[in-house]
């Protein structure tokens, strides 16, 4: 489950105790503010305690909503290098093991001038950082395929890995959401049968390290990223019953980025996907 950090990043992985979640998608600072305090070592210490003692993991973090790698304005490229070098920083100070980002928009250039940028970009971000020898790595999340939008499909997903792979540590994070309204059919047997046929043709199963599970408010195509609980929206429970018990997903984490409407909404969104998981065959 996505989960909040108030009192410190830490008291999250408390948070995914109770509620029965075994692994956690954190922000790591405000999403929609450039500035980012460092964190405080002491976090990083009950971080890294906390998670050892109740096996809660991979600690999975989301980078800011504010961070356009392939920006065609320099002083905003300039301040998303710097803002993205921190997430990074805090990520390996936290000890997690994902940082998901998002593309990045074009606007105003070609797409193949932004995929130029974002790779430049994120290869300045990591640069000199002490990622070696680590888990680390960076998952490039499909988006939900708004216009100028970089990663509106697996193939512009698969093309910045593709870039990075030789100097960076990457992978990949996939949306169900994003992947329902950007267009692709997860719905019926056969569309998600076809779909998982083009993530093979594209990033492969490998890559796929983290698949956020959200139910959509819109409908397949619409490109409008709203999420809902999981079961009550356009996808509908299946999918997620596929998805969670896909051998060829076996080695990702499944995280929930659904609505907090009510108190236990949390709780319910864990439980149902937990629900759908069948007992492994003897
Ligand atoms: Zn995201
Ligand atoms: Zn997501």
């Amino acid at each position: 489950m996505h989960l909040g950090t108030a009192g410190g990043a830490s008291n999250a992985v408390e948070r995914a105790r109770e509620i029965g979640a075994g692994t956690l998608q954190i922000f790591s600072s405000s999403p929609r503010m450039w500035r980012a305090p460092k964190v405080d070592p002491k976090q990083c210490q009950r971080m890294r305690a906390l998670r050892a003692k109740h096996g809660v993991g991979p600690l999975v973090i989301h980078a800011s909503y504010l961070v356009n790698v392939c920006s065609q304005t320099e002083e905003i490229r300039t301040k998303s290098v710097h803002a993205f070098r921190g997430e990074i920083e805090r990520a390996l100070a936290l000890g997690a093991e994902y940082l998901v980002l998002h593309p990045g928009s074009w606007k105003g250039m070609t797409r193949g001038e932004g995929l130029k940028l974002a790779a430049e970009s994120i290869g300045k971000a990591l640069d000199g950082l002490p990622w070696q020898g680590t888990p680390f790595s960076i998952l490039i999340e499909n988006t939900a395929g708004a216009e100028c939008s970089l990663g509106g499909n697996f193939e512009q997903v698969a093309e910045l890995v593709e870039r990075l792979k030789s100097h960076a540590p990457v992978g990949v994070c996939l949306d169900t959401c994003h992947t329902h309204v950007s267009g692709y059919d997860i719905v019926s047997v056969e569309g998600f049968a076809e779909t998982m046929s083009k993530v093979a043709a594209t990033t492969g199963f490998d890559a796929v390290r983290v698949w956020h599970c959200n139910d959509a408010k819109a409908a397949r195509g619409t490109k409008l990223d709203r999420h809902e609980h999981i079961g009550q929206g356009t996808i509908g429970i299946e999918p997620f019953r596929w998805l969670v018990n896909d051998p060829r997903f076996e080695h990702c984490a499944f995280i929930a980025e659904t609505p907090v409407d009510e108190p236990g909404d949390e709780e319910r969104n864990v439980r149902v996907l937990k629900s759908l998981v069948k007992a492994p065959r003897a």
